[in-house]
């Protein structure tokens, strides 16, 4: 963690309630209501807290588990991951490695190529959609 890992009042001002409580608070957003469920659009999903690159379009596919889901981060040193006990569970909580975000967690039943389900809450995310005048 570094200092853009920034105090709770520098989050709640910057943040919506529901932004800070799942990303802040460890939250989820009720299954099959974030505005990036469906989303297939061509863009990049950055950390909704800091900015930083999280997740490609390109990585994103139907889980059909409720949840914006990826088989792979932007690149590996995107995300953090750690074990989370929480709630009566053992699970892989993913976090934005950059300022700490909680973002969702990573299940082993993705597809090929990666085998990874990296289950994460829209209100986490802000997509910024490719410039379709660009080249790349
Ligand atoms: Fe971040």
């Amino acid at each position: 963690m570094n200092k853009a890992n920034k105090s709770r009042q520098h989050w709640r001002e910057k943040l919506t309630p529901e932004q800070y409580r799942i990303t802040r608070e460890k939250g989820t957003e009720a299954p099959f209501t974030g505005k990036y469920y469906h989303s297939k659009d061509s863009g990049m999903y950055r950390c909704v807290c800091c900015g930083k690159e999280l997740f490609s379009s390109r990585a994103k596919y139907d889980s059909g588990s409720g949840w914006p889901s990826f088989f792979e981060p932007a690149d590996e040193k995107a995300v953090a991951t750690r074990e989370d006990f929480s709630q009566g569970m053992h699970r892989i909580e993913v976090l934005c490695s950059h300022c700490g975000a909680h973002l969702g967690h990573v299940f082993p039943d993705g597809p090929e190529p990666t085998g990874l389900r990296y289950c994460i809450n829209s209100e986490a995310l802000e997509f910024r959609q490719d410039d379709p005048e660009s080249d790349d």
